[in-house]
């Protein structure tokens, strides 16, 4: 059923019980607040639900489910796809639950379902501690964790989800769980990977680890340099400590030129001096048209990258992971990229390494668990005129490496238009455990607007 505006009568029944804020058409914020990352995403919602705590998330499940509305939950608003928004229907909106709270001395954080990465980091600084969070800080803490989450420091600490030590969910019928190893273990299990399917996360309950500094940045060459660039960055990747990640690809400056380059994207979290050592060969290589590599503070590196990433833009986005860097697949980049149609536009490596790579494939939901790369095509783009164009570029450009393409794909960078059995590459062995537990928690797919499960 789509509800285009919810009744005035059935909207002050859950303003009743409700401690937030409820938005709907015709409200000065509902503009604002129905917008996600992705510009891409217009849908209209009947009623937006900002929530103040897991008792309003309580509330505003049992309405939803008892009025037979379409049910979206918005965390960071980050993902592509735009599935934390919905045509009519209700959007249970985190983004009033943002609280950081680290324990210093177990060294955890209990971070709420709508904060950000940046504000995890903000908080966990001020102890000198950190956790994976994703490549950029503006990404929400609550669909990135749930979709397993990689990012600079997985080759040390494993995935954001591998940090996972508790989350408080609240379930289709209202009820309000906590998931731990030791308590709703299938549902904790789940959560590690299986997306937004099985209920509402109120609060994740963090690992922290001992981290102040990085040595990290940027090195980027000209784009003559790409095919050899990228040659040199598969054979360094064979051997890295765990505490060195390196992610490359062939990008475009973010100072506006759009002049394309080929860039390497350095997070060394070991200590200093060590630290420095390592990366020096990174830093030599080539001929660099830029090199802004150095000692900084972890958030620092976490939000390096956000600026080429900005709010409202238009995305579309494919990725897979790959066997391996073939130099018929590095051909392949260097060409593609010479016809993306966007200033903004990238292919990526993301390098799988280390500690991630350490934990079992069915030990949490996220099967992604061998040494090599990911490979990401985060088209970006600002005027629409150009969309139809980026898109059938990205589009091609993914199917031009069909030839080196692995079985897995990153669950959290599907977009909205991925075929269902797609899935069975995001979730690999996994997705039939998935579905048992989304029977028993979720039954009738109350959480249906992510990349589903169906029970
Ligand atoms: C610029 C950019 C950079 C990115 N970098 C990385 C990266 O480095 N690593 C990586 O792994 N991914 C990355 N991603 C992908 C990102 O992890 C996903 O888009 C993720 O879903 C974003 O989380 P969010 O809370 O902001 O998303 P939202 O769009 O708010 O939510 C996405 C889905 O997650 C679910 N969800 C969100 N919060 C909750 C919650 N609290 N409880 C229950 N369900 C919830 C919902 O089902 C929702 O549909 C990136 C995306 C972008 C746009």
């Amino acid at each position: 059923m789509t509800v285009i505006a919810l009744a005035d009568e059935r909207r002050d029944e859950l303003a009743g019980r409700f401690g937030g804020v409820l938005v709907g058409p015709g409200d000065s914020t509902y503009d604002a607040l129905r917008a996600c990352h992705n510009g891409l995403i217009d849908k209209r919602p009947a009623l937006l639900a900002s929530c103040r705590g897991t008792a309003d998330v309580a509330e505003a499940v049992r309405f939803a489910v008892a009025e037979g509305l379409e049910l979206a939950v918005r965390g960071g608003g980050h993902n592509v796809s735009g599935r934390a928004v919905c045509d009519g229907g209700l959007v249970i909106d985190l983004s009033l639950m943002r609280g950081v709270d680290v324990d210093p001395e177990s060294r955890t954080a209990r971070v709420q379902g709508g904060a950000l990465w940046s504000d995890v980091n903000r908080e966990t600084a001020v102890h000198g501690l950190a956790v994976t969070g994703g490549a950029v800080s503006t990404t929400g803490v609550g669909g990135l964790t749930l979709g397993g989450g990689l990012g600079w420091l997985m080759g040390l600490y494993g995935l954001a989800a591998d940090n996972l030590l508790e989350a408080e969910v609240v379930l289709a019928t209202g009820e309000v769980v906590r998931a731990r190893p030791d308590s709703h273990e299938d549902l904790f299990w789940a959560l590690r990977g299986g997306g937004g399917n099985f209920g509402v996360v109120t609060s994740f309950v963090f690992q922290l680890h001992p981290l102040a500094e990085v040595v990290g940045g940027l090195v980027a060459h000209p784009i003559d340099a790409a095919g050899d660039m990228l040659r040199f960055y598969r054979d360094f990747t064979a051997d890295v400590p765990d505490d060195l990640t390196i992610f490359a690809g062939l990008v475009h400056a973010p100072d506006g030129s759009g002049m394309p380059l080929a860039a390497l994207v350095i997070c060394h979290a070991g200590p200093r001096e060590r630290a420095l050592q390592e990366v020096q060969p990174l830093v030599t290589w080539g001929t660099p048209a830029m090199v802004e590599v150095g000692p900084m503070p972890y958030p620092a590196i976490n939000g390096m990258l956000d600026d080429g990433f900005p709010a409202g833009s238009l995305n579309y986005w494919k990725s897979t992971f790959v066997r391996g860097i073939e130099d018929g697949l590095v051909d392949t980049m260097v060409e593609r990229f010479a016809s993306c149609p966007s200033p903004m536009g990238a292919i990526l490596f993301e390098h799988f390494h280390g500690a991630v790579t350490r934990v079992g494939r069915e030990e949490t939901a996220v099967p992604h668990r061998a040494t090599g790369y990911n490979l990401l095509i985060p088209e970006v783009w600002m005027d629409p005129a150009t969309t139809d164009a980026n898109i059938a570029w990205t589009r091609e450009t993914y199917d031009a490496f069909a030839p080196y393409r692995a079985d897995g794909r990153w669950l959290n960078y599907f977009g909205d238009d991925e075929a269902p059995n797609e899935l069975d590459a995001a979730y690999g062995p996994n997705r039939g455990r998935l579905a048992e537990v989304k029977r028993r928690y979720d039954p009738d797919n109350v959480f249906h607007l992510n990349h589903n499960i169906v029970p």
